[in-house]
């Protein structure tokens, strides 16, 4: 091909931007492994974007190398999060209750669980029989308002319908490297407790994890609904 007068080998040009290509995949595989175990070992906070990007975009790669040096695959989800969780810290924590929102798994329910369920999700009366009723006092006291979903799709309508600035969720670790894309992508602060046990039912939290990490920055209100002053004792 001749192009402004030179010749160009379009075979040697493909060539050189596939070599190129391939240069950038197994650099951004072995920096996203790099910056995994640096944080394994170290718990030094060293790029927590890239390293989520990076762990993301080339995640089977990343974790079969995570793997062969003894990091196993929940230990690789565990960085991630804390990557995330360390990420957003700080913005997490300067976002007001009223624009916070709380995901919780519906898993995490008793079995008998006699909540009403409608377009918003499940609706806690707590009664006792899980913890999730303990936690919704905790977050009514706080001001932050919680949805306990039945499924993925009804995510988004709640997004849609009350703009959060903030979240926070409770999840099995797949559920959470998922969100993980969203929350990055859409430049979201968020926090995740991963479940300790996890299924279809009769899951398990850390509450006293998720309610340090979901209420961070703030303070309980009083009875009529006003944030208590931090200077008069509780
Ligand atoms: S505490 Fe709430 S979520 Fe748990 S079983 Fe009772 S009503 Fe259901």
């Amino acid at each position: 091909m001749n192009l402004f007068g030179l010749e160009i080998n379009l075979l040697y040009v493909f060539g050189v931007l596939a070599a190129i290509a391939v240069g950038l995949v197994v650099l951004g595989i072995l920096l996203g492994t790099a910056l995994a175990v640096w944080f394994w070992k170290t718990r030094k906070v060293l790029l927590p974007r890239l390293t989520v990007i990076l762990m993301n975009f080339f995640e089977v790669p990343v974790h079969a190398l995570l793997s062969l040096l003894g990091i196993k695959k929940d230990s690789a989800y565990i960085i991630r999060e804390e990557m995330l969780n360390k990420l957003y810290e700080k913005d997490y924590e300067k976002v007001p209750a009223d624009k916070r929102i709380i995901f919780l798994p519906q898993c995490l329910r008793n079995t008998k669980c006699p909540a009403p369920v409608d377009e918003e999700g499940i609706h806690c009366i707590k009664c006792g029989l899980c913890g999730i009723g303990n936690f919704m006092k905790k977050a009514e006291e706080y001001g932050v308002k919680v949805f306990i979903a039945p499924g993925g799709s009804m995510i988004p309508k709640i997004f849609k319908k009350y703009k959060p600035k903030a979240i926070f969720g409770v999840a099995c670790h797949p559920e959470i490297r998922l969100a993980s894309d969203l929350v990055v992508w859409m430049n979201i602060p968020a926090q995740a407790v991963p479940l300790l046990k996890d299924g279809c039912v009769n899951t398990e939290v850390d509450w006293e994890e998720a309610e340090r990490v979901a209420f961070k920055g703030l303070k309980k209100r009083n009875k009529k609904g006003k944030k208590r002053n931090p200077h008069k004792p509780a």
